[in-house]
């Protein structure tokens, strides 16, 4: 994704009052994220952990989602929705996010399973298990950057959709 500045970030969520985006805490390292390598940047609150932020970058520019952990408990191994890697490393949390606009302020969610740390981009960035003599290893791997940027891109539509 395209790098963002500070007042950027802090300024480009759909989905949290001012008060939220001003009270935010960054991501660890981030003035020495390397951004080629995210699909989206996405991170937990460190004074607040039952909150996750995430950062798309789309088309007209970044926007900026917040997400609040919830008790949605998962019945059965559960899988990111958005890297979809079913040989995780780690842990898988459901999230909700307020929509935007008036449909938020009646109350309206929308939830998802997501890595607990956001960690989809390092993920799909893994070398994928040779499947078969011949795979084409290389391609695996820009399929599966590939679908975790448009299953992001479908979220950030979705918490932003009007009604
Ligand atoms: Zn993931």
């Amino acid at each position: 994704m395209r790098s963002i500045t500070e007042k950027q970030l802090r300024s480009c969520f759909v989905n949290a009052s001012l008060r939220e985006r001003n009270a935010l805490t960054l991501p660890d390292g981030f003035d020495d994220l390397r951004w080629d390598d995210l699909d989206y940047l996405g991170w937990r609150d460190r004074k607040s952990p039952q909150l996750g932020y995430v950062v798309v970058d789309l088309d007209d520019g970044p926007v900026g989602i917040m997400l609040r952990r919830s008790d949605g408990a998962a019945r059965t191994r559960p899988q990111c929705a958005w890297c979809e890697d079913v040989h995780l490393p780690n842990e898988v949390l459901f999230f909700s996010a307020k929509r935007a606009g008036q449909a938020g302020r009646n109350g309206n969610t929308v939830g998802t399973l997501v890595c607990a740390q956001f960690e989809c981009s390092a993920n799909v960035r893994k070398r994928p298990p040779v499947a078969y003599v011949g795979f084409d290893v290389e391609a695996a791997r820009r399929a599966r950057i590939e679908t975790l940027r448009e299953n992001v891109r479908n979220f950030a539509a979705t918490v932003m959709k009007e009604g």
